[in-house]
């Protein structure tokens, strides 16, 4: 009797046991598949394998370093893509910054328009003795960031024109919006491409001066810091009688300090890449002398920038023909713009 009840014991055991492992298995199944949750934490669900999932990469995978942009064509029909196709994301989420462009469109609220803090706010200086509001041409020789005041400076000036620059000299009607709308057209395609864009006013209701729009040069706009930007790109419409699209070439000394040992050649490289895409892309010719323009070397920007420079006139909005083409093509405009300034990073 003894060893019967013994034996029957046993056999309870062990069938206790294998109903205790059916139950663990079934409960760790249930897991598994998501149906329950442990400690108050559900495990993902799953649609690929509920087993080896947190040993699986990332779903989506981020395009490499190298990507080089040489494989994104762009076309003036797709520029809406963005706005009816959130499915895919945008290039830019997933690279890093091919380089930092800042992008100037030029001009802005005229100057009679502003109120006194709006031109204080903008950069502007008021000089009794000059007249009025605007700002100093140069730096003092050697180096950024100290104004000339009128002395210790190159004394480059254009003619009819000094070291201080009027406020008013820089007044345009039509041409703020025009170089706003290739102005965003271009940092659109530039952001595609992986770069990093800055620009210098997004509206036409800010002016700054050259000065001030020069500060996008650095990190979080702070001159005490090193520049970080790779190139600063003005963009212009022309008037005064003409057709096409030219750069503004630099040339002769620019003695601010710090700027590339080829200030002037690599600036002048950028602008006739830029240009040279505008003719070939939209229906620009090229103006000046095969798309170069050499009257203007002593330029504000030119004689302030820390960093390589291009000045481009896109057009004259004072010729019929051209502003047609201004009013109608600024996406292809902004496409070339984007593509020569490409067309030059890719090639330093
Ligand atoms: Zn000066």
């Amino acid at each position: 009797m003894r060893n019967k009840y013994k034996r029957n014991l046993t056999i309870a055991g062990i069938i206790l046991a294998i109903g205790l492992v059916i139950a663990l298995v079934y409960i760790l199944i249930l897991y598994s598949m998501g149906a329950i949750s442990i400690g108050g934490k559900s495990k993902p669900p799953n649609t690929i394998s509920s087993t080896t999932s947190e040993e699986l990469p990332p779903q989506t995978p981020e395009k490499s370093d190298t990507y080089n942009g040489d494989d994104e064509k762009f076309s003036s029909s797709d520029n809406n893509s963005d706005d009816v196709n959130n499915s895919s994301p945008t290039p830019t989420e997933h690279k890093q910054s091919k380089g930092i462009i800042v992008l100037d469109p030029g001009h802005g609220k005229s100057s009679s328009a502003m109120s006194e803090s709006e031109k204080t706010r903008d950069g502007w200086l008021y000089n009794s003795q000059k007249g009025g509001w605007g700002e100093w041409r140069h730096w003092k020789s050697g180096t950024t960031w100290q104004d000339c005041l009128g002395s210790g400076c190159s004394g480059r000036a254009p003619q009819n024109g000094g070291c201080w620059y009027p406020i008013g000299a820089g007044d345009r009607d039509k041409e703020p919006q025009i170089n706003l709308n290739n102005t965003l057209a271009a940092r659109r395609y530039l952001e595609q491409m992986g770069y990093e864009v800055r620009m210098t006013r997004e509206d036409n209701n800010t002016n700054p001066s050259m000065t001030e729009r020069l500060k996008y040069c650095y990190p979080d706009n702070d001159t005490t810091r090193p520049p970080d930007a790779d190139a600063f790109i003005c963009i212009h419409s022309n008037a005064g009688g003409g057709r096409g699209s030219y750069y503004i070439a630099l040339s002769g000394t620019y003695d601010q300090a710090g700027i590339p040992t080829d200030y002037i050649t690599a600036g002048n490289t950028l602008g006739a890449d830029i240009n040279k895409r505008i003719v070939s892309e939209t229906n620009l010719s090229a103006a000046g002398s095969n798309g170069r323009y050499d009257g203007y070397p002593t330029l504000v920007l030119f004689c302030k920038s820390p960093i390589t420079i291009a000045y481009m006139e896109i057009g004259f909005f004072d010729n019929a023909s051209d502003l047609a083409i201004l009013n109608n093509s600024a996406d292809a405009i902004g496409k070339a713009v984007a593509e020569g300034i490409n067309d030059y990073m890719s090639s330093r």
